[in-house]
This record gives structure tokens, sequence and C-alpha cells, in this order.
């Protein structure tokens, strides 16, 4: 694996099929599964890690997000990452950006309404690491979900010519989705941190037993999750999964997500659901077996 800092040379250096795995960094088994996937579709594999300070708001993690280049370094050579492009904020933004990739609707609800500017941010970065680095395919995880239908509508919209691959959630053997942020919570907050995804499996229980109710569903969620975590949440919302607009009853492919704090840490979690006739297949994303590399630190 070679560890590179500019756009040019990674073009330069990638050969045949590029997949893209773009993160923020301090990588866990999700990012790996991501790799993974990379792995099988591509004949060079580029990984990013750029803290993107655009998506961040003023009032945001950004200057405490956690960073440890050696750690990621060795992480990403075990899941067989030809290229670590790791830019720093001069390649990526030479000036302050004038342009704007503003993806309207899908960024109306959600963490489009709870982070003013994120999705600009993300946006912004994803096109450029698209038009940078010429990806064939690039890999984005089901854990965020509206996040994953912004880049997709993005890619159509602009016309990049890559695949946009989702990836399902990975979770600690409790259900906790795997998050950088993890690593912020204390014991007590890791337990309550339960609550979110608690909260989401027993709506998909409800799902699987025949609801169909978005309130209902978002009821079930909030109450389990006040349960198990004391958790208040954010939001609780069943949303269809490519327009990002609230949706009254389970008719269409959708999910579930929620957000709620957990101390000083914000969490998101969902699970989605394929509707195949009256059939509602839900996707809870993947258990690990033990404690994760998060955990394990
Ligand atoms: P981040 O570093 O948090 O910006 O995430 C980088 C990529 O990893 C995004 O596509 C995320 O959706 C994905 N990701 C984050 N957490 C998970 C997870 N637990 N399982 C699968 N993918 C994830």
């Amino acid at each position: 694996m070679i560890v590179l800092s500019t756009f040019a040379e990674v073009r330069a250096a990638a050969t045949g099929r590029v997949g893209l795995v773009p993160t923020m960094g301090y990588l866990h088994d999700g990012h790996l599964a991501l790799m993974s996937a990379a792995r099988t579709d591509a004949d060079t594999v580029v990984a990013s890690l750029f803290v993107n300070p655009l998506q961040f708001g003023p009032e945001e993690d950004f200057a405490r997000y956690p960073r440890d280049l050696e750690r990621d370094t060795d992480l990403a050579v075990s899941a067989g990452v030809d290229i670590l492009f790791v830019p720093e904020v001069e390649e990526m933004y030479p000036e302050p950006p004038r342009t704007g990739i503003v993806i309207s609707d899908l960024t109306e609800h959600f963490e489009g309404a709870q982070r003013p500017g994120h999705f600009e941010g993300v946006a912004l970065v994803v096109a450029k690491l698209f038009a940078g680095i010429q990806p064939h395919s690039s890999f984005f995880g089901n854990k965020d979900a509206q996040q994953l239908a912004v880049v997709r509508r993005l890619a159509a919209d602009l016309s990049f010519p890559v695949d946009i691959v989702s990836v399902p959630t990975v979770r600690e053997a409790d259900g906790l989705a795997l998050s950088s942020r993890n690593r912020f919570l204390s014991e007590a907050e890791r337990l309550q941190a339960r609550g979110l995804s608690r909260g989401l499996f027993a709506a998909a229980d409800a799902v699987e037993a025949g609801e169909r109710s978005g309130p209902e569903l978002e009821s079930i969620a909030r109450h389990r999750a006040a349960e198990v975590g004391h958790l208040q949440l954010e939001y609780a919302a069943l949303a269809d999964a490519a327009t990002v607009q609230p949706m009254p009853k389970l008719v269409a492919d959708s999910f579930l997500a929620v957000a709620a704090r957990v101390g000083e840490t914000r969490l998101i979690d969902n699970v989605a659901f394929t509707v195949d006739g009256d059939e509602v297949v839900a996707d809870r994303g993947t258990h690990l077996d033990g404690p994760s590399i998060l955990e394990g630190a």
C-alpha cells in the first residue's frame, strides 16, 4: 500500500478498475467492510481519509473528531487497500471554494434539517473526490442512509460515470452501529447508546409482524429507545429511500432513521426496508461476533 497526498499522484498510480472508499478516518469495522467490498470489485482500491471541515457546523465536533494516521494506515493495509489518499486541506481546498452544490428536497429533513450546511459540505467533497480520482465505483455505508441517497443523486445529476455501491451497516455484537464517534462514549453512555438499535429492531420486528404505519413504527422506536437507554431521540422517522421524504405508510423501499445525543456525542442509525409486493424485508445490517477494533482498542 502507498500513502499519497495529491489527486495527481493518485491518478498516476491507480490502474484498471478503480474503487474508491471515502472516509473521515479513525477506521472501524464498518469502514473495513466498505474496503473489502471494494476489494472484490476493483483492481485498485483507493481509500481516502479526510476530515472535511466543510461538513461540520460551527458548534460541531470538527476539532475533536478522532484522528490517528498510524493506526489507520495499519488497518487499511490489513483491509487490502492499495492507495491511501490523505490530502491536506490545501490540496482539497487550495482556495475557499466559490462553487456550492445544493441537493434540494433530499436534504430537507432529518440530518439536513438538524445540521444546516452538512450535505452541501458532503456533496462538494464527494464531487471533488469523484472528479479528482475518477473512480469506476465508490462505496458508501447504509449506516448513513440519507447521505447514501444524496450521493446517488449527486452522481446521477452531475453525470459522474461511477457506480455507487451500498454496504450494510456493521454493528457491535449488542447492536450498536459502529461509528468513529463511539470512542467518545463513557461506559455508562455506551450502554445507553444501545437504545438506538434496540428501538430500530423493535420497529423492524413490528414490520415483520405486519405493521406498516410510519407514525406507529416511529413511536415503537422512540419508546424502546427510552426504555433501554433512557434516550430522548432527536427524531425517529420513516423515510422514502430515494427521495428521503417522510413516509406515512411503509409502501416502498424506505428506512427508519433515528438520531440521539448520548452525553456530548451525537449518534445516528437506521434500519432499511425493501418492499416486494406484500412482503417487506428489514435489513438490520451485520453483527460482529466479538468486540470491534474500536472496542478492543
Ligand atoms: P465516515 O468516516 O464516518 O465519514 O464514514 C465513511 C463511510 O463509512 C461512509 O460511507 C459511512 O456510511 C460508512 N460507515 C460508517 N459507519 C459504518 C458502519 N457501521 N457500517 C457500514 N458503513 C459505515
